[in-house]
């Protein structure tokens, strides 16, 4: 079996296979990164809350039986044949899933690599500790630039980091804190966490201006223009980048193009080649973009392989549910659960602030890493 991305979803796809097969399954886990970092240790990394070295895991590290990891960049994928050319190999798979992710593209937004920063990367996390230290007044604009995008409560969290930051530093009555974001409302499937982000905006002098992109930053003027052709000044600028399908999958044929992701059945997550899975943000099920639904997609597929192996019964379907930390500063995390595909609309319940919350959310980080790469030996 070949497994392309080891991200949220390629890493718990690989760890349930292993743990159900040990040795007897043969996968091979291909990467071209040589670390995992969650996307949510980016906020860490950006406001100095944790060190770089401290939230990169290293793939050397997996120690699951029957897994090879490699890395190396993907150059092409043969959906009909499920053959994937690679800058060290090519491999032939029985089975073949995809989860390569959503890849970033700054330079889409004009302006915004000469005159902005952008914090979902982790080299743009790790440069903005610098910015953010530099940052002494005036406006700090955190700025959605595309549609769909990666964790949709991360720019509110980020806010709610910020105005934490700069009153620590004691510049905050200095500063003015915007967030612009495509959606009516912070979190649109949950009106209950909606309105208790709304409520803390309100309480900490924070702007939500709604329904908006940002489209292009002018750096000469320092000025965002946003979809309406308004005008907004700022002195520091956090972009959420255009996010895109990866040029190979495109290639592929798997998507239809940069914009349109891989259209699955939305019950099994098999594409229409059999045998070639696509788990994660690359696909087009109809969840948000966020690691639980990777996980949750990476658990169905793992069942059906599973199944397929063993000549079990089929799964049960992939229901788009999942759970999210939302980072409310204050040393609080609040959540909610986010189902997506069981009604004819997506629902969001939510759970207050709280500490226990903040343990929460450490421990789903540290329990997926001793599972995804195991125990090294003694
Ligand atoms: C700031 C921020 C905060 C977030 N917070 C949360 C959160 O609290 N909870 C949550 O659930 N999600 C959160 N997310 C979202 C989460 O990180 C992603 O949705 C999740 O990682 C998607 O999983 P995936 O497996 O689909 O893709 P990814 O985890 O992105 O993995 C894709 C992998 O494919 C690799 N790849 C891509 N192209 C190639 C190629 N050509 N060759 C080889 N390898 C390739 C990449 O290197 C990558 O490792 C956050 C994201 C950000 C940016």
């Amino acid at each position: 079996m070949v497994l392309l991305g080891a991200g949220f979803g390629g890493l718990e796809l690989t760890a349930i296979l292993s743990d159900a097969f040990g040795d007897a399954i043969d996968i091979v886990l291909i990467d071209r990164c040589d670390v995992f970092v969650f996307g949510f240790s980016k906020l860490d990394v950006m406001f100095g809350r944790r060190m770089l070295a401290d939230v990169r895991h290293r793939y050397s590290d997996i120690v699951k039986p029957g897994v090879r990891f490699l890395q190396s960049r993907v150059r092409s994928i043969n959906p009909a044949t499920r053959r994937v050319v690679t800058d060290d190999g090519t491999f032939e798979a029985d089975v073949l899933v995809v989860a390569l992710g959503a890849d970033l593209d700054p330079s889409a937004t004009p302006g915004l690599v000469e005159g902005g920063n952008e914090f979902y990367t982790v080299a743009g996390a790790f440069e903005l500790r610098e910015v953010l230290a530099r940052f002494e007044r005036g406006a700090a604009i955190i700025g959605v630039t595309g549609k769909s995008f990666k964790c949709p409560p991360a720019p509110s969290e980020a806010a709610l980091l910020l105005h934490d930051y700069l009153t620590a530093r004691g510049r905050r009555e200095e500063a003015e804190i915007s967030l612009v974001m495509p959606f009516g409302t912070p979190i649109p499937p949950s009106p209950d966490t909606s309105q208790a982000i709304l409520a803390a905006f309100a309480e900490r002098g924070i702007r939500f201006v709604k329904d908006s992109l940002v489209k292009a930053l002018d750096p000469a003027r320092k000025v965002a223009v946003l979809s309406d052709g308004t005008e907004m000044p700022y002195d520091l600028f956090l972009g959420v980048p255009v996010h895109r399908v990866p040029q190979v999958v495109v290639e592929s044929g798997l998507a239809p193009d940069a914009y349109g992701c891989v259209p699955v059945n939305k019950k099994t997550l098999e594409t229409k080649f059999p045998g070639v899975y696509a788990v994660g943000d690359v696909n087009g099920v109809g969840t948000a973009k966020a690691g639980v639904f990777a996980e949750g997609a990476a658990r169905v597929v793992a069942a059906a392989i599973i199944a397929q192996l063993r000549g079990g019964p089929s799964p049960e379907a992939y229901k788009g549910a999942g759970a999210c930390y939302v980072e409310f500063g204050h040393g609080q995390v609040g959540r909610v659960d986010v189902d997506f595909l069981s009604g004819p609309k997506p629902t969001g319940t939510f759970q207050e602030p709280s500490e226990a919350l903040l343990a929460e959310k450490a421990n789903f980080g540290s329990s997926r890493i001793q599972r995804w790469f195991g125990q090294p030996p003694p």
